[in-house]
């Protein structure tokens, strides 16, 4: 599941072979922007803002957001595709790489002055320059009777989190998802956590919490039915959401986590 970390990685990866190069292909094909042409451009920089990737091309920003399926690949011109034609979103190339965007959830290109309208309401970027610990600890606080399960994904409060890292951090600071923010003991040390897991997690393809880069890497993400690596109860998995989230799978071990 693509989250903060994978965006800031694909971004990294875009920015190492497209910035400061002049693309020689460029093909967005979403209907709304299928005219734009940004071929002769020089791209500037890739970057990632929360979960959302900004590259920034001329005078033009070209944002996407994966969602649950997308993916950003990186091939050396004229190499075989590992995805079919079909599911290509965007193409940008240069002389030596080929980028593309498949099944991208989110495809949009505006004046790079205007990429506020599409991601301004981001909260502090865990992974970001603009990280800000106090202003995302004052954010979640800002309605202590939501779940602190949905106030961890909301990305006004704090932006990079995903489905697995807000059901790994409510378990390992023992706290159910549910639990209204209110509620939550020591709320600054799982902005902290979450700061650290994905420092930790930025640079490597494999996500862990655990410590374990292969096998056991969550403590309770996907692993319902099947005992907790502490105390041996099954973990349970259920659903979350509200009206400004979607219901999204929820894990949780029902003996660590109060
Ligand atoms: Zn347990």
């Amino acid at each position: 599941m693509p989250e903060g970390d994978t965006i800031y990685r694909s971004a990294k990866n875009l920015n190492s072979v497209l910035a400061g190069t002049v693309l020689t292909r460029c093909d967005i094909r979403v209907p709304a922007f299928s005219t734009v042409d940004l071929t002769g451009e020089t791209v500037d920089e890739v970057v990632s803002r929360g979960k959302h990737l900004l590259m920034r091309v001329g005078e033009y920003t070209i944002h996407s957001h994966l969602k649950m399926e997308g993916t950003w690949h990186i091939y050396r011109a004229g190499s075989r595709w590992y995805r079919p034609e079909w599911e290509a979103r965007a193409i940008l190339a240069n002389e030596r790489y080929e980028t593309v965007g498949f099944q991208l959830g989110t495809l949009n290109v505006v004046k790079r002055a205007d990429e506020d309208s599409l991601v301004g309401y981001l909260g502090p970027d865990l992974l970001g320059p603009d990280w800000d610990p106090e202003l995302a600890l004052a954010n979640l606080r800002r309605e202590p009777q939501r779940e602190i399960g949905l106030a961890l994904l909301d990305q006004r409060n704090l932006a990079g989190l995903g489905n697995e890292y807000r059901a790994e951090l409510c378990f390992l600071r023992g706290v159910l998802p549910t639990r209204p923010v209110g509620e939550v003991k020591e709320l600054e040390k799982t902005v902290e956590l979450a700061k650290r897991l994905m420092e930790a997690n930025k640079d490597r393809p494999v996500r862990t919490t655990t410590g374990k880069l292969r096998g056991d890497t969550a403590w309770v993400y996907g692993r319902e039915g099947r005992p907790c690596f502490r105390c041996g109860t099954t973990i349970e998995r259920g659903e979350l959401g509200d009206t400004a989230l979607q219901l999204r799978d929820v894990y949780w071990c029902s003996h660590c986590q109060v």
